[in-house]
């Protein structure tokens, strides 16, 4: 090896040693007869010392030293005059004797610092420079910890890790696929996985039993903070269960990564109903760090005469604790952030608690105090609190009470990045109705078990059909995701007949798992957890980008490869895609 040691390893204890390090320069300067020099690697930082003045070689070359020059150092182990306590290094330094330039560097676009001037693309078209950054390389660590704890935690539960292929036919998760042209079977597509949910079936249907992936997946969906178009599942599959044994043992997961990763003990995991998730939260993620629960006020505030309540289908409101100082001007605020298309909404009531025992709403021409003092006690107000309140339709107004009522857990800072509230979130519909197709979707996926009380129900309310199915929150987070599956030819085809397939298409997509169905499949469940969610939680930030190496930007690029790209019109002509003219 060319060094001896790393720059993060060297302490009070390597006195008097020779040592040599390589690594990049981090800063050197230059006062007159010393000139210091901090050099960094992976591991971490050592300061070195060069004495100019008797050496005039020395001196020469640790003047050509620039930012993140590359570096091999030889020297003695010193004891620092002035240490610094904050670096693990801080008592001593190198006072070298020999210098070796392995590579020059030109001047980085930006500081290679933990706080660095780069905007945010000039960092993305130089990863390669980012990731020198602790913050960024960090985020890399901890996820490679986390991973090998998920390894450990399944492996010792008799899970297998298997490969599945990456070039298959689609998997309807409910998004686009990203698709591959054959070059030898002209004219037809692989398509990127969406997820290997087909494949772990079939792995059960094998008798594989317990089946987990580290695994990339594929959806060509618009992107968000939290969306790439690949991104990393940790995908399993368990043969011969019920709800409750995923739930537990993967519960089990959460709380061991929580504890080894992060040194926190989560306890129990709450579980909530969809129903009730939507009805007191208006999200089948709800936030659960802050209460703020919806209110539900029909029965008191209709038949005043106030059209918008009387006309509403679910007027429903928030409690905004200590609230009741904000100014007409915070409050128009509010409502115009309500008011922007993406939310929709036409007008906010509100009513103060006020410190004095007064009740003041924004429609006392048809509720008079008695009225108010029946809301007060609806939503539990007390005095300083500002109940705000919307009306509409109930599935929009609920959307956008979620929306309020997250910016209000924002507002009074509520959100805590340390503060971790997961929730198991039960019980989900099978279906859901799509406007634009005119049909029913499979919520989850339609590999998905309806329970088996309420098939019945299927020919009459397909909507009010429960599965089988549990998603893990985290903060407001979906974390992951999962159901019991069909195991039953018949039932699977009658959830495609149900979700608008013909038993053709049904058969030419999917008849290799239905005819696996025939050969004996065990009853199986199963669940998969969005790793770079689950990461970036870990990490504290908004945005799972910086917890994967090379990620893509809003428009799903590359900059630093600049991909996607065209290809030479030659290869087209092969994949059949375009033919020269
Ligand atoms: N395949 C599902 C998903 O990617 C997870 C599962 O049902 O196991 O969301």
């Amino acid at each position: 090896m060319l060094r001896t040691h790393t720059c993060g390893e060297l302490n009070i204890s390597h006195l008097g040693q020779t040592v040599t390090l390589c690594g990049w320069v981090q800063k050197s300067r230059d006062l007159g007869g010393t000139t210091f020099i901090d050099v960094r690697d992976r591991y971490g930082l050592t300061q070195l010392i060069f004495n100019t003045d008797t050496d005039a070689q020395l001196r020469e070359k640790s003047r050509g030293l620039g930012r993140e020059f590359v570096i091999k150092v030889t020297g003695n182990v010193i004891e620092r005059t002035s240490k610094n306590t904050k670096i693990p290094t801080g008592e001593i330094e190198i006072a070298v004797t020999d210098i070796d330039i392995l590579n020059a560097a030109k001047l980085p676009p930006f500081l290679i610092e933990d706080e660095t001037d780069g905007g945010e693309e000039l960092r993305a078209k130089y990863r390669y420079l980012d990731l020198r950054r602790n913050p960024i390389r960090n985020n890399l660590v901890l996820r490679h910890k986390m991973a090998q704890e998920v390894r450990k935690y399944l492996d010792a539960l008799n899970f297998i890790e298997v490969e599945t292929p990456v070039l298959i036919k689609s998997t309807p998760e409910g998004a686009r696929d990203f698709v591959v042209p054959s070059r030898m079977n002209a004219g037809e597509f692989y398509a990127l996985p969406q997820s290997p949910q087909t494949f772990k079936q079939l792995l059960m249907v094998s008798g594989f039993d317990r089946y987990f992936q580290i695994v990339k997946c594929f959806r060509d969906e618009d992107l968000r903070a939290d969306r790439q178009p690949e991104f990393t599942q940790i995908d399993c599959e368990l043969s011969f269960v019920e709800q409750e044994d995923i739930l537990n043992i993967f519960e089990g997961l959460t709380r061991h990564l929580f504890k080894t990763v992060k040194g926190i003990d989560l306890g129990e995991l709450p579980r909530m109903l969809y129903s009730d998730a939507m009805r007191l939260y208006g999200s089948d993620k709800p936030d659960l760090r802050f209460g703020m629960e919806f209110v539900e006020l029909n029965d008191i505030v209709k038949g005043k005469g106030f059209g918008i309540f009387d006309n509403a289908e679910l007027v429903v409101g928030i409690n905004a604790k200590g609230c009741a100082s904000y100014t007409r001007k915070q409050v128009d605020e509010l409502t115009e952030w309500l008011k922007r298309p993406q939310i929709g909404v036409t007008g906010m009531i509100y009513c103060r608690y006020n410190e004095d025992g007064t009740l003041k709403s924004s429609v006392d021409k048809f509720y008079n105090e008695d009225e108010l003092t029946n809301w007060a006690a609806a939503f539990g107000a007390e005095k300083g609190d500002l109940m705000l309140i919307l009306a509409g339709g109930a599935d929009k107004v609920r959307k956008q009470l979620n929306e309020l009522r997250l910016e209000m857990g924002n507002r009074l800072g509520l959100r805590d990045k340390d503060t971790f509230a997961p929730l198991w979130v039960i019980d989900f519909p099978l279906l859901e109705w799509d406007e634009e197709s005119g049909r029913y979707h499979a919520m989850h996926h339609p590999f998905t078990s309806p329970k088996p009380e309420d098939i019945a129900l299927l020919d009459t309310n397909p909507g009010a059909v429960r599965a089988n199915a549990y998603d893990l929150v985290i903060n407001g987070t979906e974390i992951g995701g999962g159901s019991i599956r069909i195991h039953d030819r018949t039932l699977q085809a009658l959830m495609f007949k149900h979700l608008g397939f013909s038993p053709e298409e049904a058969q030419k997509q999917f008849g290799f798992l239905m005819d696996a169905f025939e050969y004996g499949a065990p009853p199986h469940g199963g669940i998969a957890f969005g790793f770079d969610r689950l990461a970036s939680i870990f990490a504290g930030l908004d945005s799972i980008r910086d917890v994967i190496a090379f990620p893509k930007n809003n428009s799903g690029r590359d900059v630093m490869i600049d991909s996607p790209s065209t290809i030479a019109e030659a290869q087209m002509t092969e994949l059949k895609i375009k033919t020269t003219v």
